[in-house]
């Protein structure tokens, strides 16, 4: 694709009326996300920019926008937050960054669903849902930064996804309605299974303008943490959690090593100490109290949000997830991280190899969840990097032990996350995309050599 050939100024015409940003400091600043948390994907993706960015303010805007992309072929990269981790929302050919912030709308919430528009922020919709004594599902831990459009796209759960499951889970999203990159962009709504066809798609195959969450009744969640002198019992502790008839909406379990890292945390969650990181329900701080005695550990902290803000302390779920890695990286740069899912139950035997092989430069991480009803036990490993080489070394002794190992060091769906491509996925793709313009060259590494020529 070259971006040479593009007409620019036919397609500024045909979308005169609708904000655009074109200073070079704002376009290269909307032309990344958090790719830097991978050395290897800062080597490839620290010079891939957009040439505008376009922020349409509504659907009507956005038809706009997709029909004269179409017109003059020109590549439309959507944006929400920025805040995803393999370079979904960066250009790798240039053309639009599609600013979706300006559409923000809450359209309803209803009893037990929420629709609204797809560039809102998630900590803002579900300040609306709680209005209505209700709450999300699940959101990540960057919820007040990321949309929740962005999230569909290029997320998979988070918090309360040990309660609810992932965002593919049947009946988590009821519905997407689609803008078609066409000269005559047409709407689609996907509901149901159909909703497959476009989640973790990247923006490869449409725009997502509106969609349709289910909710539960809010829960008063209350901040913990538990300490234990023993990583496996901080696990073992965890697996106690899960279950049915416990309010809990977050179990992280995190290494003492990763201490230093939370200063402001250091009288709850000391150096001496490997810590699980929950979000417990008011019926279930007793049991969760006493769980942690039976595993040899202590509760150092159980606070409500407003108490939690009154002793100026940060929220749970920034020392969980990917907010754990980036507590690391702002002290230093020299550390990456894994995604590994473990076999069921946990074998404490596979940490011991991984220290034994690789001592400090590993820092275990923990993270429950549910996908499909069962609870499962995945891992954000710490890693310090030295070379790529090294990297997969890691990952190939993870998978030697029995584990499963999702590349979080590629940009493209297929060989990260999904390890195959997805043909539900690129049928969707050849209807809504039929000039293969969305976010080129994300769906796969064959695709991607062949846009990058
Ligand atoms: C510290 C940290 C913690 C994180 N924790 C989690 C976590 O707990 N769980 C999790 O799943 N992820 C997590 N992430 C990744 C990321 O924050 C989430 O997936 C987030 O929801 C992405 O939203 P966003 O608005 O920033 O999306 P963006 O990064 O802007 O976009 C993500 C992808 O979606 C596409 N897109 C955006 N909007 C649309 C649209 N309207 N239509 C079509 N395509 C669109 C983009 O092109 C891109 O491919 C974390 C990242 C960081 C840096």
């Amino acid at each position: 694709m070259d971006q040479a050939k593009i007409d620019w100024d036919g397609f500024r015409g045909d979308i005169e009326g609708i904000e655009i940003e074109d200073s070079p400091q704002t376009v290269r600043l909307k032309s990344r996300d958090y790719f830097w948390y991978s050395p290897i994907l800062n080597e490839q993706l620290r010079k891939c920019w957009a040439h505008l960015v376009v922020c349409p303010k509504s659907e009507a805007e956005v038809i706009r926008v997709a029909s004269a992309c179409a017109k003059w072929r020109v590549p439309v990269t959507p944006r929400g937050g920025g805040t995803g981790n393999y370079g979904q929302a960066v250009p790798l050919v240039g053309g639009i960054i599609l600013d979706m912030t300006g559409l923000y709308k809450v359209l309803e919430v209803g009893d037990g669903f929420v629709r609204c528009e797809t560039g809102l922020l998630i900590s803002d919709l579900d300040r609306a849902v709680q209005d209505t004594g209700q709450e999300l599902l699940m959101w990540p831990s960057t919820r007040s930064q990321a949309t929740i459009g962005g999230f569909i796209s290029g997320g998979s759960g988070g918090i309360g996804s040990v309660r609810h499951g992932v965002l593919r889970d049947d009946g988590n999203v009821r519905m997407l309605r689609i803008v078609t990159l066409e000269e005559t962009p047409r709407i689609i709504t996907l509901k149901g299974p159909e909703i497959q066809k476009v989640h973790h798609a990247y923006g490869t195959n449409g725009i997502i303008v509106e969609l349709e969450l289910a909710l539960r009744p809010a829960v008063d969640w209350h901040h913990a943490i538990a300490l234990f002198e023993d990583y496996t019992d901080a696990v073992r502790f965890g697996e106690a959690l899960c279950r049915e008839d416990y309010d809990i909406y977050l179990i992280s379990v995190v290494d003492k090593r990763f201490s230093p890292f939370y200063r402001t945390l250091n009288d709850v969650f000391p150096e001496t100490r490997h810590a699980v990181f929950s979000m417990v329900g008011p019926k279930t701080i007793d049991a969760f109290k006493a769980d942690a005695v039976a595993h040899r550990g202590a509760v150092s902290l159980m606070m409500s949000d407003n108490e939690l803000e009154a002793a100026g302390l940060p929220p749970v779920y920034e020392c969980s997830y990917n907010h754990t890695t980036l507590q690391a990286l702002k002290s230093d740069r020299s550390w990456t991280y894994l995604q590994v899912a473990y076999p069921q139950p946990y074998d404490p035997k596979i940490d011991a190899v991984m220290r034994e092989e690789f001592g400090d430069d590993i820092l275990r991480h923990h993270e429950f969840a549910r996908e499909r009803g069962a609870y499962q036990l995945f891992a954000i490993p710490l890693l310090k990097f030295t070379t790529k080489e090294r990297l997969y070394e890691v990952a190939d002794r993870y998978e030697a032990l029995g584990c499963t190992v999702f590349d979080a060091h590629v940009y493209t769906i297929a060989e990260g996350g999904m390890k195959v491509v997805d043909e539900v996925q690129m049928a969707f793709k050849a209807e809504a995309d039929p000039h293969g313009l969305m976010n080129p060259g994300k769906t796969s590494q064959a695709e991607a050599e062949m846009v990058l020529g």
